[in-house]
Protein backbone atom coordinates (compact mmCIF):
# COMPACT_ATOMS: atom_id res chain seq x y z
CA UNK A 1 0.00 0.00 0.00
CA UNK A 2 1.28 3.30 -0.49
CA UNK A 3 2.12 5.66 1.94
CA UNK A 4 1.07 9.40 2.23
CA UNK A 5 2.02 12.12 4.74
CA UNK A 6 -1.19 13.97 5.93
CA UNK A 7 0.27 16.86 8.07
CA UNK A 8 -2.31 17.83 10.86
CA UNK A 9 -4.31 14.60 10.11
CA UNK A 10 -5.09 14.68 13.67
CA UNK A 11 -7.66 18.18 12.80
CA UNK A 12 -11.00 18.50 11.13
CA UNK A 13 -10.35 18.40 7.17
CA UNK A 14 -6.93 16.68 7.73
CA UNK A 15 -8.38 13.82 9.95
CA UNK A 16 -11.48 13.15 6.84
CA UNK A 17 -8.80 13.13 4.16
CA UNK A 18 -7.26 10.55 6.16
CA UNK A 19 -10.21 7.99 5.82
CA UNK A 20 -10.62 8.88 1.80
CA UNK A 21 -7.40 8.29 1.43
CA UNK A 22 -8.06 4.87 3.27
CA UNK A 23 -10.93 4.15 1.54
CA UNK A 24 -9.16 4.84 -2.00
CA UNK A 25 -6.38 2.46 -1.06
CA UNK A 26 -3.22 4.27 0.30
CA UNK A 27 -2.52 4.42 4.11
CA UNK A 28 -2.62 7.91 5.58
CA UNK A 29 0.25 8.56 7.80
CA UNK A 30 -0.91 11.33 10.55
CA UNK A 31 2.06 13.95 11.32
CA UNK A 32 0.42 16.46 13.68
CA UNK A 33 1.70 18.15 16.98
CA UNK A 34 -1.88 17.81 18.59
CA UNK A 35 -1.95 21.75 19.09
CA UNK A 36 -5.28 22.03 17.95
CA UNK A 37 -5.91 18.34 16.92
CA UNK A 38 -6.88 15.26 18.80
CA UNK A 39 -5.43 11.72 18.80
CA UNK A 40 -8.75 10.37 19.09
CA UNK A 41 -9.49 11.36 15.51
CA UNK A 42 -6.55 9.50 14.02
CA UNK A 43 -8.34 6.24 13.07
CA UNK A 44 -7.22 5.27 9.56
CA UNK A 45 -3.84 4.97 9.69
CA UNK A 46 -0.03 5.17 11.79
CA UNK A 47 0.72 8.12 14.08
CA UNK A 48 3.39 10.67 14.30
CA UNK A 49 3.40 13.09 16.63
CA UNK A 50 5.81 16.05 15.30
CA UNK A 51 6.40 19.35 15.06
CA UNK A 52 6.45 21.22 11.53
CA UNK A 53 9.64 22.91 12.73
CA UNK A 54 11.13 19.54 13.44
CA UNK A 55 13.19 19.16 10.82
CA UNK A 56 15.10 15.66 12.57
CA UNK A 57 11.60 14.47 13.42
CA UNK A 58 10.83 15.20 10.06
CA UNK A 59 13.36 13.34 8.30
CA UNK A 60 12.78 10.73 10.72
CA UNK A 61 9.26 10.18 9.63
CA UNK A 62 10.11 10.43 5.85
CA UNK A 63 12.45 8.20 6.09
CA UNK A 64 10.44 5.42 8.04
CA UNK A 65 7.37 5.56 6.22
CA UNK A 66 8.63 6.58 2.51
CA UNK A 67 5.76 8.28 1.72
CA UNK A 68 4.61 8.99 -2.30
CA UNK A 69 3.15 12.18 -1.80
CA UNK A 70 2.55 14.85 1.38
CA UNK A 71 -1.05 16.34 1.48
CA UNK A 72 -0.08 19.69 4.22
CA UNK A 73 -2.94 20.51 6.08
CA UNK A 74 -1.07 21.33 9.28
CA UNK A 75 -1.74 24.91 10.17
CA UNK A 76 -3.45 27.59 12.22
CA UNK A 77 -6.53 29.16 10.37
CA UNK A 78 -8.14 31.46 11.78
CA UNK A 79 -8.58 35.16 10.22
CA UNK A 80 -9.08 37.16 13.92
CA UNK A 81 -6.49 35.27 15.84
CA UNK A 82 -3.92 35.77 12.56
CA UNK A 83 -4.77 39.91 12.80
CA UNK A 84 -4.20 39.39 16.74
CA UNK A 85 -1.06 38.14 16.74
CA UNK A 86 0.14 37.36 12.88
CA UNK A 87 3.98 36.24 13.94
CA UNK A 88 2.44 33.13 15.38
CA UNK A 89 1.11 32.89 11.80
CA UNK A 90 4.14 33.59 9.28
CA UNK A 91 6.37 31.39 12.42
CA UNK A 92 3.58 28.48 12.33
CA UNK A 93 2.35 28.65 8.69
CA UNK A 94 5.16 29.50 6.58
CA UNK A 95 8.62 28.57 8.24
CA UNK A 96 6.87 25.52 9.59
CA UNK A 97 6.06 24.70 6.14
CA UNK A 98 9.13 25.68 4.63
CA UNK A 99 10.80 23.24 6.57
CA UNK A 100 8.38 20.67 5.72
CA UNK A 101 9.35 21.10 2.04
CA UNK A 102 12.74 20.95 2.72
CA UNK A 103 12.24 17.58 4.17
CA UNK A 104 10.24 16.28 1.81
CA UNK A 105 12.82 17.48 -1.45
CA UNK A 106 15.19 15.65 0.62
CA UNK A 107 13.61 12.79 1.01
CA UNK A 108 12.88 12.55 -2.70
CA UNK A 109 8.69 13.04 -1.94
CA UNK A 110 7.89 15.44 -4.83
CA UNK A 111 4.35 14.92 -5.12
CA UNK A 112 2.59 17.77 -2.86
CA UNK A 113 -0.86 18.59 -2.05
CA UNK A 114 -1.38 21.94 -0.24
CA UNK A 115 -3.93 23.20 1.91
CA UNK A 116 -4.41 26.73 0.53
CA UNK A 117 -7.71 29.50 0.81
CA UNK A 118 -9.64 31.75 -1.03
CA UNK A 119 -8.30 34.11 1.79
CA UNK A 120 -5.67 34.77 0.00
CA UNK A 121 -7.48 36.40 -2.70
CA UNK A 122 -8.74 39.38 -0.27
CA UNK A 123 -11.63 41.28 -0.60
CA UNK A 124 -12.42 42.20 -4.11
CA UNK A 125 -15.98 42.57 -4.37
CA UNK A 126 -17.05 42.20 -7.79
CA UNK A 127 -14.15 40.36 -8.93
CA UNK A 128 -14.25 36.85 -10.10
CA UNK A 129 -12.40 35.07 -8.15
CA UNK A 130 -11.07 32.40 -10.00
CA UNK A 131 -7.07 30.74 -10.32
CA UNK A 132 -5.83 33.82 -11.96
CA UNK A 133 -6.98 36.11 -9.84
CA UNK A 134 -4.01 38.21 -8.29
CA UNK A 135 -3.87 37.32 -4.39
CA UNK A 136 -3.91 40.37 -2.43
CA UNK A 137 -4.64 38.87 1.05
CA UNK A 138 -5.93 41.82 3.97
CA UNK A 139 -5.16 39.12 6.55
CA UNK A 140 -2.56 37.58 8.39
CA UNK A 141 -3.74 34.23 7.71
CA UNK A 142 -4.35 35.29 3.87
CA UNK A 143 -0.93 36.37 3.48
CA UNK A 144 1.05 33.50 5.33
CA UNK A 145 -1.07 30.82 2.85
CA UNK A 146 0.07 33.13 -0.45
CA UNK A 147 3.58 32.80 1.11
CA UNK A 148 3.54 29.12 0.97
CA UNK A 149 2.10 28.68 -2.30
CA UNK A 150 5.43 31.25 -3.35
CA UNK A 151 7.58 28.51 -1.51
CA UNK A 152 6.05 25.78 -3.25
CA UNK A 153 5.83 27.52 -6.74
CA UNK A 154 10.32 28.18 -6.08
CA UNK A 155 10.92 24.65 -4.74
CA UNK A 156 9.11 23.46 -8.27
CA UNK A 157 11.44 25.65 -10.62
CA UNK A 158 14.45 25.14 -8.40
CA UNK A 159 13.86 21.53 -6.95
CA UNK A 160 11.57 19.57 -9.52
CA UNK A 161 8.70 19.54 -6.41
CA UNK A 162 5.45 19.00 -7.92
CA UNK A 163 2.19 20.76 -5.96
CA UNK A 164 -1.20 21.11 -6.48
CA UNK A 165 -2.48 23.67 -4.71
CA UNK A 166 -5.98 24.03 -3.35
CA UNK A 167 -7.50 26.97 -2.55
CA UNK A 168 -10.30 26.39 -0.14
CA UNK A 169 -13.49 28.45 0.24
CA UNK A 170 -15.45 27.30 3.79
CA UNK A 171 -15.36 23.39 4.69
CA UNK A 172 -18.16 22.59 6.65
CA UNK A 173 -20.18 19.90 7.65
CA UNK A 174 -18.65 16.56 8.82
CA UNK A 175 -18.50 12.45 7.91
CA UNK A 176 -21.87 11.21 7.33
CA UNK A 177 -20.45 8.19 8.98
CA UNK A 178 -19.56 10.19 12.22
CA UNK A 179 -16.23 8.78 12.55
CA UNK A 180 -14.96 11.90 12.00
CA UNK A 181 -16.22 15.29 12.79
CA UNK A 182 -15.23 19.02 13.47
CA UNK A 183 -14.29 19.56 17.22
CA UNK A 184 -12.24 22.68 17.63
CA UNK A 185 -11.28 24.06 21.06
CA UNK A 186 -12.29 26.84 20.96
CA UNK A 187 -14.85 27.12 18.18
CA UNK A 188 -14.14 30.01 16.00
CA UNK A 189 -16.18 29.04 12.67
CA UNK A 190 -19.50 30.19 11.93
CA UNK A 191 -21.98 26.76 11.52
CA UNK A 192 -20.41 24.68 14.62
CA UNK A 193 -20.83 27.67 16.88
CA UNK A 194 -24.46 28.32 15.77
CA UNK A 195 -24.96 24.72 16.44
CA UNK A 196 -23.64 25.15 19.99
CA UNK A 197 -26.16 28.11 20.36
CA UNK A 198 -28.81 26.28 19.19
CA UNK A 199 -28.38 23.50 21.64
CA UNK A 200 -27.41 25.76 24.98
CA UNK A 201 -23.67 24.82 25.11
CA UNK A 202 -23.38 28.81 24.57
CA UNK A 203 -25.38 31.50 25.50
CA UNK A 204 -25.91 32.72 21.94
CA UNK A 205 -24.39 33.62 18.23
CA UNK A 206 -23.09 37.43 17.64
CA UNK A 207 -23.00 38.00 13.79
CA UNK A 208 -20.15 39.95 12.94
CA UNK A 209 -21.55 43.05 11.84
CA UNK A 210 -24.64 43.77 9.42
CA UNK A 211 -23.04 46.54 7.65
CA UNK A 212 -21.18 44.93 4.71
CA UNK A 213 -22.63 46.20 1.18
CA UNK A 214 -24.43 42.98 0.77
CA UNK A 215 -28.52 42.03 0.27
CA UNK A 216 -28.73 41.84 4.22
CA UNK A 217 -26.03 43.35 5.43
CA UNK A 218 -23.53 40.44 6.39
CA UNK A 219 -20.80 39.17 4.99
CA UNK A 220 -21.01 36.20 1.84
CA UNK A 221 -18.99 33.05 1.83
CA UNK A 222 -19.00 29.87 -0.81
CA UNK A 223 -19.50 26.74 1.93
CA UNK A 224 -18.15 23.13 0.99
CA UNK A 225 -19.04 19.94 2.44
CA UNK A 226 -15.04 18.37 4.17
CA UNK A 227 -15.88 14.97 2.00
CA UNK A 228 -16.61 16.84 -1.35
CA UNK A 229 -13.28 18.90 -0.36
CA UNK A 230 -11.54 16.09 0.52
CA UNK A 231 -11.76 13.79 -2.60
CA UNK A 232 -10.55 16.41 -4.30
CA UNK A 233 -7.41 16.38 -2.60
CA UNK A 234 -7.49 12.45 -3.29
CA UNK A 235 -8.22 13.04 -6.93
CA UNK A 236 -4.91 15.56 -6.64
CA UNK A 237 -2.63 13.17 -5.29
CA UNK A 238 -3.51 10.76 -8.35
CA UNK A 239 -3.43 13.90 -10.77
CA UNK A 240 0.84 14.60 -9.74
CA UNK A 241 1.71 10.48 -9.61
CA UNK A 242 -0.02 10.19 -13.28
CA UNK A 243 2.89 13.40 -14.14
CA UNK A 244 0.12 16.01 -15.02
CA UNK A 245 2.14 18.56 -13.33
CA UNK A 246 1.75 21.48 -10.45
CA UNK A 247 -1.60 22.86 -10.45
CA UNK A 248 -3.81 25.66 -8.50
CA UNK A 249 -7.34 24.93 -8.06
CA UNK A 250 -10.24 26.46 -6.39
CA UNK A 251 -12.77 24.70 -4.10
CA UNK A 252 -15.84 26.57 -3.90
CA UNK A 253 -19.47 25.54 -5.28
CA UNK A 254 -19.93 29.37 -6.57
CA UNK A 255 -22.85 30.14 -4.65
CA UNK A 256 -22.68 32.47 -1.76
CA UNK A 257 -24.75 32.20 1.54
CA UNK A 258 -24.80 35.07 3.79
CA UNK A 259 -24.33 34.61 7.58
CA UNK A 260 -27.95 35.14 8.22
CA UNK A 261 -28.96 33.05 5.73
CA UNK A 262 -26.92 30.38 6.57
CA UNK A 263 -28.74 31.49 10.26
CA UNK A 264 -32.12 30.36 8.47
CA UNK A 265 -30.60 27.36 6.87
CA UNK A 266 -29.51 26.04 10.48
CA UNK A 267 -33.47 27.25 12.39
CA UNK A 268 -34.58 24.67 9.44
CA UNK A 269 -32.70 21.77 9.21
CA UNK A 270 -32.69 21.70 12.84
CA UNK A 271 -36.36 22.73 13.74
CA UNK A 272 -34.61 24.87 16.32
CA UNK A 273 -34.40 28.64 17.03
CA UNK A 274 -31.02 30.46 16.94
CA UNK A 275 -30.36 32.57 19.32
CA UNK A 276 -28.36 35.51 18.33
CA UNK A 277 -27.39 39.06 18.46
CA UNK A 278 -25.30 41.42 15.91
CA UNK A 279 -21.94 42.25 17.23
CA UNK A 280 -19.25 44.66 15.48
CA UNK A 281 -17.23 43.61 12.06
CA UNK A 282 -14.49 41.16 12.50
CA UNK A 283 -11.20 42.82 11.49
CA UNK A 284 -9.71 41.44 8.75
CA UNK A 285 -13.16 39.59 7.30
CA UNK A 286 -13.57 40.07 3.66
CA UNK A 287 -17.20 41.44 2.11
CA UNK A 288 -17.62 38.32 -0.50
CA UNK A 289 -15.61 35.59 -1.16
CA UNK A 290 -17.25 32.81 -3.94
CA UNK A 291 -15.53 31.01 -6.08
CA UNK A 292 -16.01 31.65 -9.90
CA UNK A 293 -14.17 29.05 -11.30
CA UNK A 294 -14.82 25.98 -13.06
CA UNK A 295 -11.33 24.21 -13.29
CA UNK A 296 -11.56 21.68 -10.52
CA UNK A 297 -14.73 20.70 -12.17
CA UNK A 298 -13.49 20.51 -15.99
CA UNK A 299 -9.47 19.44 -15.00
CA UNK A 300 -10.18 16.83 -12.02
CA UNK A 301 -13.44 15.88 -12.14
CA UNK A 302 -14.83 17.40 -8.75
CA UNK A 303 -18.13 17.02 -8.59
CA UNK A 304 -19.26 19.02 -4.66
CA UNK A 305 -22.39 17.05 -4.75
CA UNK A 306 -22.70 16.71 -0.87
CA UNK A 307 -22.06 20.75 -0.72
CA UNK A 308 -25.60 22.29 -0.62
CA UNK A 309 -26.33 24.43 2.72
CA UNK A 310 -28.74 21.50 3.72
CA UNK A 311 -26.44 18.52 3.60
CA UNK A 312 -23.35 20.23 5.27
CA UNK A 313 -25.67 21.32 8.56
CA UNK A 314 -27.52 18.24 8.96
CA UNK A 315 -23.82 15.79 8.92
CA UNK A 316 -22.63 19.19 11.70
CA UNK A 317 -25.63 18.76 13.53
CA UNK A 318 -25.38 15.01 13.62
CA UNK A 319 -21.96 14.90 14.52
CA UNK A 320 -22.53 18.12 16.60
CA UNK A 321 -25.06 15.76 18.87
CA UNK A 322 -23.31 12.37 18.65
CA UNK A 323 -19.91 12.80 18.39
CA UNK A 324 -16.91 14.58 19.99
CA UNK A 325 -12.96 13.88 20.82
CA UNK A 326 -11.87 13.22 24.70
CA UNK A 327 -8.23 13.67 23.71
N1 LIG B 1 -19.13 34.76 11.70
C1 LIG B 1 -20.03 35.39 12.55
N2 LIG B 1 -20.01 35.07 13.87
C2 LIG B 1 -19.17 34.12 14.38
C3 LIG B 1 -18.28 33.46 13.51
C4 LIG B 1 -18.28 33.81 12.16
O1 LIG B 1 -20.80 36.26 12.13
O2 LIG B 1 -19.21 33.88 15.61
C5 LIG B 1 -19.11 35.13 10.28
C6 LIG B 1 -17.77 35.68 9.82
O3 LIG B 1 -17.71 37.07 10.02
C7 LIG B 1 -17.77 35.28 8.34
C8 LIG B 1 -18.56 33.98 8.31
O4 LIG B 1 -19.33 33.95 9.53
O5 LIG B 1 -18.47 36.24 7.59
C9 LIG B 1 -17.70 32.74 8.26
O6 LIG B 1 -16.72 32.85 9.30
P1 LIG B 1 -15.81 31.63 9.72
O7 LIG B 1 -14.99 32.08 10.90
O8 LIG B 1 -16.65 30.42 9.90
O9 LIG B 1 -14.89 31.37 8.45
P2 LIG B 1 -13.90 32.37 7.65
O10 LIG B 1 -14.72 32.93 6.52
O11 LIG B 1 -13.38 33.39 8.58
O12 LIG B 1 -12.83 31.44 7.16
Amino acid sequence: MKNVLVTGGAGYIGSHACKVLKAAGYMPVTYDNLSTGWSDAVKFGPFEQGDLSDRARLDEVFAKHQPVAVMHFAAFSQVGESMRDPGMYWRNNVVGSLTLVEAAVAAGCLDFVFSSTCATYGDQDGVVLDEDTPQVPINAYGASKKAVEEILSNFGESHGLRSVIFRYFNVAGADPDGEVGEFHQPETHLIPLMLDAIDGKRAGLTVFGTDYDTPDGTCIRDYVHVMDLVDAHVAGVEWLAAGKGSRVFNLGTGTGFSVLEVIEHSRAVTNREVPYEVGARRPGDCVKLVSGSVRAGQELGWKPERSTLESMITDAWRWHQNGHYDG
